[in-house]
């Protein structure tokens, strides 16, 4: 007998996470309150498929892809393959002065899904460091053209492009924004043209022309000191799933274009099939100048981003002198691990035609949740493709933290953005799972408003 084995139940795992792990986004000592303010915190010892286990035996369907991030399942057999061939190739080598087959490849996809208008992949790890990326290039761009008064940048009100510090400057999520605002240099933000902004005789579009109306008002004013506008194309993710109709960004895109500054789209949510598209943007049947990918791409199995650009912004910076060139990067940049996890992801777009399962798969979600949307709390409700969402008319404060935890015990996983209850399942729900979804939430949404 081994007396220093680990714990095999919830219970030790949780008390040793509380004492060493600090987890993210989160206030400690919620894990540690009891009744209306208690926070559970879930050790899980394996997932397959759509569920998560703990380690004594419940099973959570994994309604919000692990924080959007878990497109096919978890364990996938297919990734699960190619990881462990590339395991057994190369690990890792630093991609300056180096390159490797995952990287070039997982490149050259990308540029071919977006016909080739977006051809150069510069690789980094998480969402908010495409968000820098993409930030600095359009600045170093413009610095390069000579054109150095444009410095500053433009954002959606409710905008999120992560957290680091000069991520925050282009997200306004008042709870991020307002508690380290004195550590960002803040963007100028302009209306989100949210479709419940609509009054009874306008459509979404008409609230899109509106917001548009005060981009221009803005870019026609302040383009000489504004380098990029960034935007989540069709769904603002962390603002509580905000949806609005495309032709915000057909108007953007071509506002973009008369005052010269580059349009950026963070896919990092929204991309990889999310919205019933590969990327959200072809909705409007646009491109951007730069787009950041990251979350999805790797299948949910490995930190990997993107933030792929346009030639010309490429071409801006091919020099001989070195600070012309971009002045970035990061130690596991173009990690073959995880360009590997999302060139497997990438096959199973392909050979499953998982688009198309997709559009099926939506219309039985949507089905599902006919009773949810029905109830007498529910106002909004919304969808656009994998991403489902719906706001709750209630105003104590504890609402989110009970229907997560009533959501627990009706084994689901759904974690509400304030009083907007939200569903990012994976792309492998076969009907059971699809009914199970629309079920735990409604039992939870009766549960926790009494
Ligand atoms: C999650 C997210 C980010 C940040 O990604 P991280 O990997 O969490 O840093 C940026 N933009 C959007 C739209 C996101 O949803």
């Amino acid at each position: 007998m081994n007396p220093e084995a680990p714990p095999l139940d919830n219970v030790g795992w949780l008390a040793r996470s509380l004492a060493a792990v600090w987890h993210p986004c989160t206030q400690m000592r919620h894990h540690a309150a009891k009744g209306e303010d208690a926070l559970p915190l879930i050790p899980i010892c394996r997932g397959e498929g759509a569920w998560l286990y703990d380690f004594e035996g419940n099973r959570y369907l994994d309604g919000i892809s692990s924080w959007w991030v878990n497109l096919f399942g978890h364990a996938n057999p297919r990734i699960n393959a190619a990881l462990k061939s590339q395991l057994e190739t190369l690990e890792h080598v630093m991609l300056a002065g180096f390159t490797h087959p995952p990287a070039v490849e997982l490149a050259e996809r990308l540029r071919a899904l977006t016909d080739g208008v977006l051809g150069h992949a510069f690789y980094a790890s998480d969402g908010a460091s495409a968000t820098e990326i993409a930030l600095k290039m359009s600045f170093h761009y413009w610095k390069n053209r000579g054109k150095t008064q444009k410095n500053r940048f433009l954002c959606l009100s409710g905008g999120y492009h992560g957290e680091t510090a000069g991520a925050l400057g282009v997200t306004d999520v008042a709870l991020f924004r307002e508690a380290y605002a004195p550590l960002t240099r803040a963007a100028a933000i302009v209306p989100c043209p949210d479709a419940r902004l609509a009054s009874a005789n306008e459509t979404a579009a008409d609230v899109a022309r509106r917001a548009a109306q005060s981009l221009e008002a803005r870019l026609a004013a302040e383009s000489g000191s504004i380098a990029a506008f960034i935007l989540e194309p069709l769904v603002q993710g962390a603002a509580g799933m905000v949806m609005y109709d495309p032709e915000y960004l057909r108007l953007a895109r071509a506002l973009c274009n008369r005052y010269q500054v580059h349009l950026i789209c963070d896919e990092i949510a929204v991309g990889c099939g999310r919205t019933g598209t590969f990327f959200a943007h072809e909705q409007a049947d646009i491109r951007p100048d730069l787009l950041c990918l990251s979350k999805g791409i790797s299948g949910g199995y490995l930190p990997l981003s993107i933030v792929l650009c346009r030639d010309e912004i490429f071409q801006g910076f091919y020099d001989e002198a070195i600070v012309r060139g971009f002045l970035h990067s990061h130690s596991y940049t173009g990690n073959p691990l995880a360009c590997r996890a999302a060139l497997a992801t990438l096959d199973i777009f392909a050979q499953d035609d998982v688009l198309n399962a997709n559009r099926d798969r939506a219309h039985k979600l949507h089905a599902a949740f006919a009773p949810v949307f029905r109830h007498e709390k529910v106002r909004h409700p919304r969808q656009r493709g994998m991403i489902l969402a719906f706001d709750v008319i209630r105003d104590d404060p504890a609402f989110p933290r009970r229907f997560y935890r009533a959501a627990l015990e009706n084994a689901l996983l759904a974690r509400p953005l304030g009083n907007t209850i939200y569903l990012m399942p994976p792309y492998i729900l076969d009907d059971a799972e699809i009914a199970h979804l629309g079920n735990a939430v409604y039992k939870a949404l009766t549960a926790a408003i009494t």
